[in-house]
């Protein structure tokens, strides 16, 4: 039985992971520190025995015992929200986190392969952003502590590959959604999904004209799953890209939950990006992938999911803006 560690193994993206890799026969190893991640999203697996958990911080040394043959490294925040409220952690679990995964697969001769980001192309001058493009971040700016992180850990991977021969996978990930979304990570479908189910405006950021492209996790999943198994070693993109503006985007989430709330605008977020789509040519060429799930299916699966939680726990989740956060 072939064993994966997965890091950020019960967060959103990390835990559909470990559903794909205990589907696919493997021994499953999911590492969490619970900052933002949640043991109910891999509460179904506990009972498995190819699967195991550790709660760790992968920012100090990472050991875990026995052979490992695949490495996934998903422990980061990865919502705008989440790096204004823990910008160390977040800088800490991109680098330091990084370099220990990277000793870690130099020990065990294992495969890594990282969740990077459309954030390394920051608010983009081109468009639609292909892997060629180096970006346009603020390294100083609110963002600046993920993009950063992201950005060095593409550097740091590719010099593991390079000097030591390490193997190792960049994904750079776009907009992606689905079941076990936190409800407050104060990401856009959360958000809205939240404020439509309690009956709340949907707070809009900026004139909405800002676009995004949004993934269905299980689309993501396999993108990643193909990579990782793939023998292509530079970035690649992964997400849909089907753009939409935010306005119209909140438009069709006042359809879909069938209510009748009224749009709030509000200040846009500092480097928020103007528009984002990935393009996908080489996802399609060098691993055979593109998206099957589109928005409207995608979205009535995540808003089903919405309405499962319990009134306490939408309540509890009251969705804060980012004026909350940095004191404007
Ligand atoms: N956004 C919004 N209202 C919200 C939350 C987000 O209009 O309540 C906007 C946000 O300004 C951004 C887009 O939705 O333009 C996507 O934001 P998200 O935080 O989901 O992810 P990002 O792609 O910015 O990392």
């Amino acid at each position: 039985m072939k064993r994966v560690l997965i890091t950020g193994g019960a967060g959103f993206l990390g835990s559909h992971l470990c559903d794909k890799f205990i589907k696919e026969g493997y021994y499953v190893i999911a590492m969490d520190n619970l900052i933002t991640g949640s043991l109910k999203n891999i509460e179904h697996l506990f009972k498995l025995p190819n699967f195991e958990f550790y709660h760790h911080d992968v920012s100090t040394f990472v050991h875990v015992s026995g052979n490992l043959d695949y490495i996934l490294h998903f422990a980061s925040p990865a919502s705008p929200i989440d790096y204004l409220k823990i910008p160390i952690q977040t800088l800490k679990v991109g680098s330091l986190g990084t370099h220990n995964l990277l000793g870690l697969a130099m020990q065990k001769k294992a495969r890594l392969l990282i969740a990077s980001t459309s954030e390394v192309y920051g608010d983009p001058l081109v468009h639609p952003q292909s892997e060629e493009y180096y970006g346009n971040v603020n390294t100083i700016g609110p963002r600046g502590v993920y993009d950063e992180a992201k950005r060095f850990q593409e550097s740091m991977t590719m010099a593991y590959h390079r000097f030591h021969g390490l193997e190792t996978r960049i994904a750079r990930i776009f907009n992606t959604y689905g079941p076990r979304m936190r409800l407050n990570d104060g990401r856009v479908i959360p958000a809205f999904m939240g404020q439509a189910l309690r009956g709340e405006d949907l707070t809009v950021f900026g004139d909405g004209l800002q676009t995004r492209s949004f993934c269905y996790v299980d689309d993501q999943v396999e993108g990643i799953y193909k990579l990782l198994l793939s023998d292509y070693e530079l970035p690649v993109n992964i997400g849909n890209p089907d753009e939409i503006t935010i306005k119209d985007f909140a438009e069709e989430i006042i359809k879909l939950t069938n209510s009748n709330q009224k749009i709030l605008y509000k200040e846009l977020p500092i480097d928020d990006p103007m528009q984002r789509q990935p393009d996908i040519t080489l996802a399609k060429k060098v691993i055979g992938w593109e998206p099957r799930v589109n928005r409207k299916q995608g979205m009535q699966r995540t808003f089903t999911y919405f309405q499962s939680l319990t009134k306490e726990e939408l309540l509890t989740s009251q969705h804060k803006d980012f004026s909350d956060y940095i004191g404007r």
